[in-house]
């Protein structure tokens, strides 16, 4: 049966493998059988972002590129962006008036990032508030998936209270929406700390061929190994993490014997983790370079999902104002 499902991204530029495998694999079979929305959430950035909002609207294109190089599919997927809905915004305040604070103040990943982004005064009412906004969301359009990890698992039941207390204060309008969780493979970055641009440690989807490979080859690897002739230890090396992932079972088997018996060096096994990686890498590069080569308008793909996008949310935004009666 075909589901309405919801999902969106905070526009970061563009995107590296961790993107692709946590986010994109998925996307990608779910707009297949179900009516799917994927949408830019840079309201959701502006939350830690709203000292450098510049980089936002710059970072929007190059994302909704690398989307549709992956594989996602406009005609199949409704894709927009979430400040051209104004509803969001409207219905996010609605919403606000009926969420009790100690929801929003014992949200697991609100405390973590207070204490972890150190170099940003989180300490804002839109900061504590954006599970409330993702809510609004997610309800605007009577989601009944919402794929996530299972660390977000917290934030969809806030958002399944929300919609139960607004139906049970007004009336019945929303659609609980259900968690679709996803298992996706966890990888690192070359350095084997997480994946990200700003400690240059990702491989990106628009990395030509060269590019990956001057980022594979100096991957951190067992530091025991130091010699050629020295065994190594596969379970403790990022490189078997990435074939692991990427590499057929008789290549796996080959690095982990070949590797504890000193068969092997770390380069050969290198090249042969990149070969596989590329099966995944060259046709979303291929796709790529086509979309850009063909001038295919990212504004226009995003200017007609937005307005499709629009007309739903206008329409819920009705049943609201008259539930709530204003
Ligand atoms: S041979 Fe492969 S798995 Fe073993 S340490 Fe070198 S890179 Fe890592």
């Amino acid at each position: 049966m075909r589901q309405r499902v919801l999902s969106g991204m905070r526009p970061s530029g563009k995107l590296h493998l961790g993107h692709y495998l946590g986010v994109l694999v998925n996307w990608k079979k779910l707009q297949e059988d179900n009516d799917c929305f994927f949408f830019v959430a840079d309201w959701h950035a502006l939350t830690t972002e709203y000292e450098r909002t510049g980089i936002i609207r710059e970072s929007i294109d190059d994302m909704v590129i690398d989307w549709l190089a992956a594989g996602i599919d406009p005609k199949k997927a409704t894709l927009f962006i979430q400040s051209r809905v104004p509803q969001h915004a409207e219905l996010h305040l609605l919403l606000s008036m009926i969420t009790p604070l100690p929801w929003l103040e014992r949200n697991p990943t609100y405390k973590e990032q207070l204490r972890e982004q150190t170099t940003r005064d989180l300490h804002t009412y839109g900061f504590l508030g954006y599970p409330v906004l993702q809510a609004a969301d997610i309800l605007m359009y009577d989601a009944a998936l919402v794929p996530v990890g299972i660390d977000q698992v917290p934030h969809l039941e806030l958002a399944r209270e929300i919609a139960r207390r607004f139906d049970f204060l007004y009336k019945e309008v929303f659609t609980i929406p259900q968690a679709y969780l996803t298992e996706t493979p966890k990888i690192m970055g070359t350095d084997n700390r997480k994946m990200s641009k700003t400690y240059g440690n990702a491989i990106l989807l628009s990395d030509t061929a060269e590019e990956v490979w001057a980022k594979v080859k100096p991957m951190v690897t067992d530091p025991a190994r130091v010699r050629r002739s020295d065994p190594g230890n596969p379970e403790i090396c990022n490189v078997f993490a990435y074939h692991r992932i990427f590499s057929d079972r008789e290549t796996i088997e080959k690095v982990n014997v070949g590797c504890r018996t000193a068969g092997i060096g770390c380069i050969e096994c290198k090249k042969w983790m990149y070969e596989h990686m590329e099966k995944v890498l060259a046709p979303v590069r291929e796709r790529r370079n086509q979309i850009l080569e063909s001038r295919v308008s990212v504004r226009d793909i995003l200017e007609e999902g937005t307005e499709r996008a629009r007309a739903i949310a206008e329409k819920k935004m009705k049943e609201v104002r008259d539930a709530v009666r204003i």
